[in-house]
């Protein structure tokens, strides 16, 4: 045996070559000359072969880049890449990559180079964002013509974080502005789910008052898409405030759909109070204005605490179930009456 390209004896052959003659003919790798990494200016994810990644180093990124562009002939395989990078300038890299590749049985060395350049570009969820792109807007409102600004804050970190949990790896879940407005706040959502999701939240559990609806938007891929309005007005007061309904003032324990669960703050027992109208609820003292008074003298039926305010001592009735556990009682006033908080509210 011996090679038809070369001549050589007694050595192995492939299809009639030597191992050599074999290399040469039927063994490459290519590379373009140059490999372009694009790179968010906004968020630093990194365009690989047309998808936007989150990279942990650029450096990993580049060689995975230039791994990628590497062109060997279909039958044999890479077994082996040693990427060694070269920075021209923060822009330029020269790559430059050793290889080792099996074909037929056999493996064989090749050497190869090209330039990775840097491009700065915006991907689609940061091009959205920065366009203000929205599917759905949640339009959170208050009773009043404005809305106070303890609630507002409060409120925004609620959607925000709903928003948060909610987004897990999705990136093209997003808010992409929120805005002030006359009577409450406007979210911009990338999808209406999210939206729909919170809007859904503040009226099961805060009685909140819910609408929807929705308006054409244009087409996408033949289909007729909508924008989403999700309309939420919230009843003015919340957990742990103190709120006067019907001539009688009750504290605030819970709230679900349309009942507001209340503690008669009299009698000290609790009832459901359904909520038909948000303006048959006045609020009266907010639970961030209650104060702490220093308890002086606790019979079975009564207390006596000190008034902060004033710092006169004020006899009260203790609510029914009333329970102390510290040396200071909540004390709340309000244009019915003065009471004092069961630390088990
Ligand atoms: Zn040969
Ligand atoms: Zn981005």
């Amino acid at each position: 045996m011996f090679c038809v390209e070369c001549g050589a004896e007694d050595c192995e052959i492939v299809d009639s070559l030597c191992r050599e003659c074999y290399a040469k003919k039927h063994v490459w790798a290519t590379i373009p000359d140059h490999v372009d990494l694009t790179i968010c200016a906004h968020c630093s994810h990194v365009e690989i072969e047309g998808r936007w990644k989150a990279v942990d180093s650029m450096k990993g990124a580049m060689e995975s880049a230039v791994i990628g562009s590497i062109s060997i002939p279909p039958d044999s395989k890479l077994v082996d890449t040693r990427v060694t990078l070269r920075e021209n300038d923060p822009r330029n890299f020269l790559a430059q990559v050793d290889i080792t590749l099996s074909s037929r049985g056999a493996n064989f060395e090749r050497a190869i180079s090209t330039l990775v350049r840097f491009k700065r570009g915006a991907c689609n969820e940061c091009s959205k964002k920065m366009g203000n792109y929205f599917e759905a807007i949640l339009q959170v409102r208050g009773t009043g013509k404005s809305m106070d600004d303890e609630m507002e804050q409060e409120l925004n970190t609620f959607v925000t974080e709903r928003m948060k949990s909610m987004k897990g790896n999705s990136r093209d879940l997003f808010i992409s502005k929120i805005e002030r407005v006359k009577g409450g706040l406007d979210f911009y959502f990338s999808k209406p789910q999210p939206a729909r999701n919170v809007a859904r939240e503040l009226q099961d559990t805060r009685c909140a008052e819910y609408k929807e609806s929705s308006s054409m938007w244009g087409m996408r891929e033949g289909e007729e898409v909508s924008r989403m309005t999700y309309l939420i007005r919230m009843p003015g007061f919340d957990k742990g405030d103190i709120i006067e309904y019907d001539s009688k003032d009750y504290f605030v324990r819970s709230m679900s759909k349309g009942s507001v669960h209340g503690i008669d703050l009299k009698q000290g027992d609790s009832r459901p109070l359904k909520m038909k109208e948000a303006s048959d609820f006045r609020l009266s003292v907010r639970a961030s204005q209650i104060r702490s008074a220093i308890v002086l003298i606790e019979t079975d039926k009564e207390i006596q605490v000190l008034d902060p305010e004033t710092m006169i001592p004020l006899d009260l009735r203790k609510p029914v179930g009333f329970l102390r556990e510290g040396e200071q009682v909540r004390l709340v006033k309000t244009r019915l009456g003065v009471y004092v908080l069961s630390d088990s509210w």
